[in-house]
Formats: structure tokens, sequence, C-alpha cells
């Protein structure tokens, strides 16, 4: 199935992006719902988790301390790798996995870090990215979630940079602070216009060939 990896920083848009690209007849695995799933209570992920980390790292209520990992994840590289280590071959599984039953006019995963992971170029026919400056990103994730700005910027300076992010983008969706909802929408609908092409289907969703 024609693929797209769409990512872009904290607080850029991705999902919102997503979320219409889905409505308009997309399939669509998001990788962070999948980290969700395997860290929530009872998850596949808790039992590695708790062996890798300690019950410390495990909340009252059987998910994984996600304010614990934070801290301590961003603090020290190496608890990061240890994390990475337990989770990746444990999404890359559940991503195959949902791939193989995916049903839609082209594919598109949700990756977050995909520049950071270097591990999706080679899955994926397009690379996606929504773009924004960094000032619009702190001021939506603090509406969104009351996270310090100290604690969003830690967050953004583990990820990539914007200029990094472009640098590796097939497509650019530009959602700075200048551009509006409606803006993001009939952008985010060209890309979702050229991919049904690519992938020769309707923006329907209809196969042109079939
Ligand atoms: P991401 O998934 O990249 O972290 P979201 O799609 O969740 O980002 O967007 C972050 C927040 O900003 C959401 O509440 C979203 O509705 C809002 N948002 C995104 N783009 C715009 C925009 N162009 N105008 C207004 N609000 C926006």
């Amino acid at each position: 199935m024609f693929s797209i990896g769409l990512t872009g920083g904290i607080g850029s848009g991705k999902t919102q992006v997503a979320d219409w690209l889905a409505q308009w007849g997309a399939a669509l695995i998001d990788t962070d719902q999948i980290a969700h799933e395997l860290t929530a209570p009872a998850g596949e992920a808790i039992a590695p988790l708790r062996r890798a980390f300690g019950e410390a790292a495990i909340a009252a209520d059987g998910r994984l301390d996600r304010a614990w990992m934070r801290q301590h994840a961003f603090a020290d590289p190496a608890v990061r790798h240890r994390l990475e280590a337990v989770l990746h071959p444990l999404i890359d599984a559940a991503v195959t996995a949902r791939a193989a039953r995916a049903r839609g006019a082209y594919l598109v995963y949700v990756v977050p870090l995909l520049v950071e992971s270097g591990r999706w170029r080679a899955r994926v026919d397009r690379i996606c990215v929504v773009d924004c400056d960094p000032a619009t990103q702190v001021a939506r994730v603090r509406a969104r979630s009351g996270l310090t700005p100290e604690t969003i910027e830690r967050i953004m300076s583990a990820q990539a940079s914007r200029e990094s992010r472009l640098a590796v983008a097939d497509d650019v969706i530009l959602n700075d602070g200048a551009t509006d909802l409606a803006a993001l929408r009939g952008r985010t609908w060209a890309c979702h216009q050229a991919w049904c092409r690519q992938a020769s289907r309707s923006p329907d969703g209809r196969a042109i060939h079939d």
C-alpha cells in the first residue's frame, strides 16, 4: 500500500492533520497510540518495563508512570535507550500487524520521532512534515496540556530541530503561528489529493484503475 510517514514536533499539528486524512479515507497507524496501549495497565510492555526499571516506573494503577519516565529519560540518555530497547520491537510488531490489516486510499504512519529514529525512511514512500515555528509549538502545547514552558522546551530540545525535519521531508504542511485551521485544512487537502493520485486512487477512495 502507498504509504506516508507523517511527522512533526510536539504541538506542530500532526494529530489534527492525521484526523482529517483519516476522515477523507486514509488508513491511519499512530505509533504514539500504540505506545500508549502497550504501556496501559496490563499492556504488553508493562512486564518488561518493570524488569528494566523496577517498580518505581509503574504507577499504582499498573500503567507506565509517564511523569517518572519523562523525568528520567530526559535526564539520562541511557534510560532513554533502555526504554527504546523495550518499546521499539513491540511497536514494530504492532505496526506490522496493523499495516497488514489496513484498508484505505493509502496508509499514513503517524510517527512523532520519525526523523530521530532513522528506521522509517525505508518503510514509507514519502515523508510529510507538519512544520511549525518553536514559539507556536510552545504556546499550543501549553494551552493543550498545562505543561510548563520549561518542560515543553526540554521535550523539544530532545526532538529533532525544525531544520533537520525539513531536510528529510518530501512534503511539507506549514502550520505556523500565522496559519489558521481553515488554511491548515486546505494545505492538508492538497496533499491528500496528491497522495491519492500517487496511490492511483480518487480522493473519495475509489480505485482509478480497478
Ligand atoms: P501534535 O499532534 O503535533 O502534538 P496537535 O495536532 O495535537 O499537535 O495540535 C496541538 C494543539 O494545537 C491542538 O489543540 C490543536 O487543535 C491546536 N492547533 C493545531 N494547529 C492549529 C492551528 N493552525 N490553529 C489553531 N490551533 C491549532
